[in-house]
């Protein structure tokens, strides 16, 4: 079997832009956009998830290639139907409610002997994924921590580890708008939050990030998603070298016309995340000012207050109405750095 691909895995909490930042990461030459997938085998195959390529997953071309050398390899179960049951069950007994766990000394040890056969199984999938589409970098944006962090402990697989950060204000305004979740048939909503469990889960998976990640210097790095949006290409070629990607070439073209990258549908197999993935032509990547008009200011100071440490660690404005210092230009992304003026 040639080497395991490098897994770019984008870390933090839900609404960051992670969709956008692993699609677009995609593009780069060499590097597969696979979505998340610490839900692969629950949504996408469990599910019959819609990949943007217009298939449903189990029969896309990429993805159906891909489930089948996982079964050949596994132990797991003789079908994609089984092997996708018994990976969904296994999944489950390590959920964001776990996390606070993770830390404790000795915990994810005995976690880890009890998922080694999930763990190695998706250590095939990332091997399989390699194989099919020849990428040698794949891009993760399951956001999970912990998922990330028994990957790296259990399945022996060089995971890099993108911490990856948003105002809390847009995090808590996207995570209140009720959205259809076109990536399921049927007609489904994508699951909204309030302010506090927003607060509780933005406070929890940051500093878990930091807590499980930031020690391996060589695997954490520091985004905040309104630098990317200042400098994409610059941001992803920091990127790319943050992956060990020293190639010229592993950089992205300046956008078209109209500001952004196109893409090909055709060739776009992102198998889970923000909806927003399905039918894009397009890559346009703006600063979202939606939640500066929209986010009610009683919410707005609420998750400033709630959120206030990281507000601070993260150099946002305390106040809700005050812009985004951008980061030093430094031209590259610092390795265990927090956030433009923190260290
Ligand atoms: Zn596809």
């Amino acid at each position: 079997m040639s080497q395991s691909p490098t897994v770019v895995y984008i870390g933090g909490t839900g609404r960051t832009g992670s969709t956008t930042v692993d699609q677009l990461a995609g593009q780069l030459p060499g590097w597969f956009s696979a979505g998340e997938m610490g839900w692969f085998w629950q949504l996408a195959v469990g599910a019959n998830g819609r990949c943007p390529c217009g298939r449903i997953v189990p029969e896309c071309e990429v993805w159906s290639a891909v489930l089948a050398r996982v079964v050949d390899g596994t132990s797991m179960g003789d079908d994609v139907a089984s092997v996708a049951a018994h990976m969904t069950e296994a999944r489950r007994t390590f959920h964001s409610v776990h996390l606070p766990a993770m830390v404790l000394p000795g915990f994810s040890r005995r976690r880890l002997g009890r998922m080694q056969s999930y763990l190695d199984t998706q250590r095939l999938l990332y091997d399989a994924i390699g194989e099919v589409t020849g990428a040698r970098v794949i891009v993760d944006s399951a956001k999970e921590p912990h998922y990330a962090f028994l990957l790296r402990q259990g399945a022996g697989l060089d995971i890099r580890f993108v911490h990856l950060v948003r105002d809390p204000r847009a995090v808590g305004y996207s995570w209140g708008r009720r959205k259809q979740e076109t990536g399921l048939e049927g007609d489904r909503v994508m699951e909204s939050r309030g302010v506090l469990r927003t607060s509780a889960y933005y406070l929890v998976s940051n500093i878990a990030a930091e807590l499980l990640w930031r020690r391996h210097r060589r695997q954490y790095c520091f985004v905040r998603y309104e630098d990317f949006v200042a400098d994409p290409v610059g941001t992803l070629t920091s990127l790319a070298r943050f992956a060990g990607d020293e190639r010229d070439e592993a950089t992205l073209p300046p956008p078209e016309s109209d500001g952004g990258w196109g893409l090909n549908p055709a060739a776009t197999h992102t198998a889970w995340g923000n909806p927003d993935r399905i039918g894009r032509t397009s890559l346009r990547i703006r600063e979202d000012t939606a939640w500066r008009g929209g986010l009610p200011a009683w919410k707005a100071w609420l998750l400033t207050i709630i959120n206030l440490p990281l507000v601070w660690r993260y150099g946002y404005p305390m106040r809700p109405s005050g812009r985004v210092a951008p980061a030093a230009r430094s031209g590259r992304l610092r390795a265990s750095s927090i956030g433009p003026s923190r260290q």
